[in-house]
């Protein structure tokens, strides 16, 4: 009796000290059966949130797409969020950019309210006892302790709220709790990272306003997309925390998507989080060299530039083709493909937490909307990234702030500011 009790004290003790100093756990020394044991019990105890999946339009939960459904062909669907230990989710009514004019404003608008209904539909009356919606952190929390999935909603691209300053206020008691600026085209709000030239040189005047409206009412700002110019101005006038819902790393892959160095040092400042962004795209790392290699080779078969050399490839003679094919293996060779997968997936937040710290990363897939890749590539594969964390050293506190607590930190955070305003106006 005396031993077994000992046993158990032992164990607790032992436990204990592994989850204080759980840094200094020696994953070099734990077999690969340990470390996933491991990473499991830290993924279920952790409120395992992302930030960024798309839906499609007024034809999501119906039951011609129904969320609930195992043969429901989507990254994110309740069936794969359960079996992947994923609780919840933001749920993006995205609208792509039109026309900055009044018929624009409106077809947007229209887009946004089909949205809107279909994740109203999802948690009020389709699965209400599987899923349901969150419009606070505490909220979240509550509705992750009953086991159900948690749902939440962010609009990508501000060109629904078009020149009317109320449909903030109105998007917010649909459920908003970010508003991404822009899109891949420049917004009413501001300028957004995709074309060459600036529309209104970073945030306009109309941007601004909006800007202090959802600092007003609680709405986390964010960056993912938007223009380098416009993230400064925004840095500036912001009262509260901002988010990226789903972006990379600039330093490892060279996109204007991508946020730099500098841009990630301001955002460990303004307190905010990076949620980094599975899209390949983004995360891809090239051997130096390869690309160049690849240009050239293409130029000298006189293919087009980028991505169409690949469908122009079938104009080549056969003799051509495997001249072409021959060269390509010797690039291959000398310059070796890096695959995007899980890996490289976790080396953006390890460059995120390198540069920022360990409380300002997190999780934002961009599943059905571009988002996956091999051992990341939908929800029901989640524990991956854990697995990888752990591997890479990460302790249980720090993975628990990567998958949501430093989400949470900052959505409380913006909702303490906006109530500190509220009370400010009343005054
Ligand atoms: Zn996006």
């Amino acid at each position: 009796m005396f031993f077994k009790r000992f046993t158990v004290v032992l164990m607790v003790v032992l436990l204990a000290a592994l989850t204080v100093n759980a840094r200094q756990i020696d994953v070099s020394r734990m077999t690969e059966d340990q470390i996933v044991a491991y990473a499991k019990r830290i993924h279920e105890k952790a409120l395992t949130l992302d930030t960024h999946v798309d839906i499609p339009g007024g034809s999501y939960a119906t039951p011609a797409r129904d969320p609930g459904s195992e043969d429901y062909r989507a990254k994110c669907t309740l069936p794969k969020m359960e079996k992947g230990g994923l609780d919840g989710v933001f749920l993006a009514v995205f609208v792509g950019q039109g026309a900055l004019d009044e018929e624009g404003y409106r077809n947007a608008y229209e887009s946004a309210m089909g949205k809107f209904d279909a994740v109203h539909r999802l948690t009020g009356f389709m699965y209400p006892e599987r899923c349901e919606l969150a419009v606070t952190p505490d909220e979240v929390e509550r509705i992750a302790k009953t086991g159900k999935r948690v749902i939440m909603i962010g609009i990508e691209n501000g060109y629904p709220i078009g020149m009317d300053l109320s449909n903030v206020e109105w998007f917010y008691k649909l459920g908003t709790r970010y508003i991404t600026l822009s899109h891949s085209g420049h917004s009413q709000i501001c300028d957004s990272s995709g074309p060459r030239e600036p529309l209104h040189n970073g945030m306009s005047e109309f941007g601004k306003q909006v800007v202090a409206e959802m600092n007003r009412l609680g709405i986390m700002a964010d960056v993912s997309h938007i223009a380098e110019k416009s993230y400064w101005d925004l840095i500036e006038i912001t009262k509260a925390p901002i988010i990226a819902s789903h972006s990379g790393c600039r330093a490892l892959t060279d996109v204007g998507r991508n946020l730099t160095d500098d841009q990630l040092r301001a955002l460990a400042k303004n307190g905010g989080v990076i949620q980094i962004v599975a899209l390949a795209d983004y995360l891809r790392k090239v051997t130096p060299g390869r690309d160049e290699a690849i240009e050239a080779l293409n130029a000298e078969f006189n293919l087009p530039a980028g991505r169409a050399a690949r469908r122009a490839l079938q104009e080549l003679t056969e003799e051509k083709l495997a001249e072409y094919n021959a060269k390509m293996e010797e690039i291959n060779e000398k310059y070796p493909e890096i695959p995007t997968d899980v890996k490289v997936y976790v080396d953006h937040i390890d460059h995120a937490v390198e540069v920022t710290g360990i409380n300002h990363v997190g999780i934002g897939t961009d599943f059905d909307g571009g988002g996956g890749v091999p051992g990341f590539n939908d929800h029901s594969e989640a524990l991956n990234v854990t697995v990888e964390l752990v591997r890479r050293g990460y302790s249980e506190e720090d993975i628990i702030k990567i998958w949501g607590g430093n989400l949470l930190r900052v959505w409380r955070e913006v909702e303490k500011v906006a109530a500190e305003l509220q009370k400010g106006d009343k005054n």
